[in-house]
């Protein structure tokens, strides 16, 4: 059975985690996190939900005030996590000040040669070029989430085999639509950034994701089901190529979080 991907979703943040769940039936959940600490609170509630995949992440905007112990935590909870994020840089307005703590932290994680073996979900404002180019260097096909950057270094993170989480608001935006207009359906997933993007005038919900399967159908001229089809396979793929094929894993850990399992 194919399902709905929601491959960026705060769910620590969003006010009822369990209603938001439960109005996203059918939906695979990546539960990304702005500290290591808040990874480990919710893996401790939901680390055997069949719907939510588990992110381990340390945000860019994070990353001047998380402090030693934080930075820590991110590298020791490593080695047994399969999806990383919310990871990455932000030299717009906001993260500007704390560029200097951002490459600290990003480029310790990168320097981890594990990070090719999982799915990571990567932030990437005010610092495409940046961003493409060290995930290319450190070879880590990573996942990047809202791209707002410029549509001059795709190929480059195309050609270092790089995907792209789609969310409502880029199908809004002319930039956010020349983004997905230049990405192989291949390369594209699914997401909400809830409770981060807004549908209607509420806070947005992995249940919200099926709207950016309709929205992409309407962009790409195909039937919603052919694209939940296609995204759901996109996952399964990256998945199958970061952390199935290092085979070490156990095998309940894998079949619990591997998307194109059967459960
Ligand atoms: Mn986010």
């Amino acid at each position: 059975m194919t399902r709905f991907i929601d491959a960026h979703c705060h769910l620590d943040l969003i006010e009822d985690p369990i209603a938001a769940l439960d109005a996203a039936p059918d939906t695979i959940v990546v539960a990304v996190t702005e500290l290591p600490s808040r990874y480990r609170l919710l893996a401790a509630r939901f680390r055997n939900d069949r719907r939510v995949r588990l992110a381990l992440g340390l945000h860019p905007l994070r990353a001047a005030t998380a402090g030693a112990i934080e930075e820590g935590l991110l590298l020791r909870l490593l080695p047994d996590c399969d999806y990383v994020g919310e990871v990455g840089l932000d030299f717009s307005p906001h993260g500007r000040d704390s560029k200097a703590a951002q490459l600290r932290v990003f480029e310790r994680l990168l320097a981890e040669p594990v990070l090719q073996q999982k799915v990571v979900s990567v932030h990437s404002r005010g610092a495409d070029r940046d961003v493409i180019r060290r995930l290319a260097d450190a070879r880590v096909p990573a996942v990047l989430h809202w791209y707002t950057g410029s549509t001059r270094w795709l190929d480059d993170a195309l050609s270092a085999g790089m995907y792209f989480s789609v969310n409502p608001s880029m199908l809004r935006t002319e930039r956010g639509r020349a983004t997905i207009s230049a990405l192989p359906h291949d390369r594209v997933l699914t997401e909400t950034d809830a409770p981060f993007t807004k549908a209607g005038s509420r806070p947005a919900g992995p249940g919200d994701v099926r709207r950016v399967v309709d929205g992409l159908a309407r962009h790409w001229d195909a039937a919603a089901h052919d694209v939940r089809d296609a995204v759901h396979a996109n996952l399964a793929r990256l998945f199958e190529e970061r952390v199935g094929r290092t085979g070490e894993a156990p095998a309940t850990r894998t079949r619990a979080i591997n998307p194109s399992s059967a459960d």
